[in-house]
């Protein structure tokens, strides 16, 4: 947590850069600009901080339990770090994000899916 916490300071440090520049107006002139700047830093810090929480939940952005497409019985995701998983991408308000996504096994039949 201490790791991502730098990361994150570290990604705000260069949102503030981006807006204020050197000179602290970094030339930016209009409201309209000022807005589009600090929205698209922003949007940018938010999808970061989107991402890093989805990875730290192996089922993903949904925690509903899914069930076996074949029995119909209750599947279990694995541990982020041993299930098998595939690269997903949900539209979030503040733009796309991509997230791993860990499989689900069905302990009854053994197979693993990927829940929609
Ligand atoms: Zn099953």
């Amino acid at each position: 947590m201490d790791r991502k916490r730098a990361e994150f300071l570290s990604r705000a440090g260069k949102a503030f850069d981006r807006m204020f520049g050197a000179d602290g107006q970094n030339s930016l002139v209009t409201f309209a600009q000022r807005e589009d700047r600090a929205c698209e830093v922003t949007d940018e810090l938010a999808r970061w901080l989107m991402g890093e929480h989805i990875a730290l939940d192996p089922s993903g952005p949904s925690s509903v339990e899914a069930a076996c497409p074949i029995c119909g019985g209750p599947m279990r995701y694995e541990s982020a770090a041993q299930a098998e998983s595939e690269v997903r991408e949900f539209q979030t308000r503040r733009g796309k994000i991509e997230y791993r996504r860990a499989a689900a096994r069905c302990p009854r039949c053994r197979k693993i899916f990927f829940p929609a």
